[in-house]
């Protein structure tokens, strides 16, 4: 397996990147990533308003994949999670859905115990590792990886963690895939703008899939497999996942639309992935028994 370590980090996906590692599809790669405020949060002395911003939302890579074209898909089987033992997690003035009521940043560290986050004496939090940013280079214009999109980014998708795949459409050659800013535990909303920031290792296996043409990121997991879609509020978001999806599933399928949205309104679910970040994202999450009892294949 191929191992990559966090000297080479983006802070935009785009398209003209120089790779940091090239891969074969169906390649396994560790990848070491830093956390979303660059490792800069270490001590109860480090406050957020004296880091370096520039050095904020680091995505390691990009790993160019053999195979991968434009028009195609890449698709990303997360197969482990490994987690620094200390996390930070921050709100600030202005930050998040209560950013109103504060006028300075706070950061608050909290240590990892076995299976759980240590926030207080009376409070342990169980871990549900994730990955925050992760994706691969858009078709126009440089994205910030605060920024999540059609390429993926940050989408802060709790969905996002050990044995979930993701498929993303593929807007160059390679795909230029990265990513970084795991979270230990978040909340679906990540209403204070952090989950539980950490760095650590995802191992991922990168495949690419010619064929397969898509708008925005899937999310398959041992359950569901969801469109994850991303605008400018929460509405726009869910709107454009539940029309895709109808849309996959009626090219896929043959079945009439309207069969569909009734089967999908009894049986999937419209989930919010973040409500803070520039873009907002949702899931729609189709049970796979409604898929087979189509005749759904990717
Ligand atoms: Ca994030
Ligand atoms: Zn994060």
């Amino acid at each position: 397996m191929q191992e990559l370590n966090d000297s080479k980090v983006i802070y935009a996906f785009a398209p003209n990147l120089e790779p940091a590692l090239t891969v074969s599809s169906g390649e396994t790669v560790r990848i070491r990533t830093k956390d979303c405020f660059g490792n800069q949060i270490q001590t109860a002395d480090d406050v957020l308003d004296e880091i370096d911003w520039d050095r904020i939302n680091p995505a390691t890579g990009p790993i160019y994949v053999e195979g991968a074209v434009a028009g195609g898909a890449l698709k990303v089987s997360i197969d482990r999670i490994e987690l620094d033992p200390q996390t930070a997690s921050c709100t600030g003035a202005g930050e998040g859905v209560c950013g109103d009521y504060f006028d300075a940043w706070s950061t608050k560290l909290c240590s990892i115990d076995g299976n759980e986050l240590v926030w207080s004496d009376s409070i342990r939090i169980p871990l549900a590792p994730m990955i925050g940013v992760i994706g691969v280079a858009p078709a126009g214009e440089p994205v910030n990886c605060g920024t999540p999109g059609s390429h993926g980014g940050n989408m802060d998708n709790t969905a996002i963690g050990e044995g979930a795949t993701l498929y993303f459409p593929v807007a160059v050659d390679g795909a230029l895939f990265g990513c970084g800013d795991m979270h230990a535990c978040m909340g679906d909303g990540e209403v204070s703008v952090s989950g539980a920031e950490v760095a650590g290792w995802a191992t991922v296996t990168l495949t690419a899939l010619p064929e397969l043409a898509l708008t925005d990121p899937l999310i398959e997991t041992a359950t569901h497999l969801g469109v994850i879609a991303s605008a400018e509020s929460l509405d726009a978001a869910a709107d454009r996942a539940v029309h895709e999806m109808v849309d996959l599933l009626h090219d896929r399928t043959g079945a009439c639309k309207d069969e569909l949205i009734m089967l999908l309104s009894l049986t999937a679910d419209v989930q919010v992935c973040q409500m803070v970040d520039p873009e907002k994202t949702v899931r729609f999450m189709v049970p796979k028994y409604v898929l087979e009892g189509l005749g759904f294949t990717l």
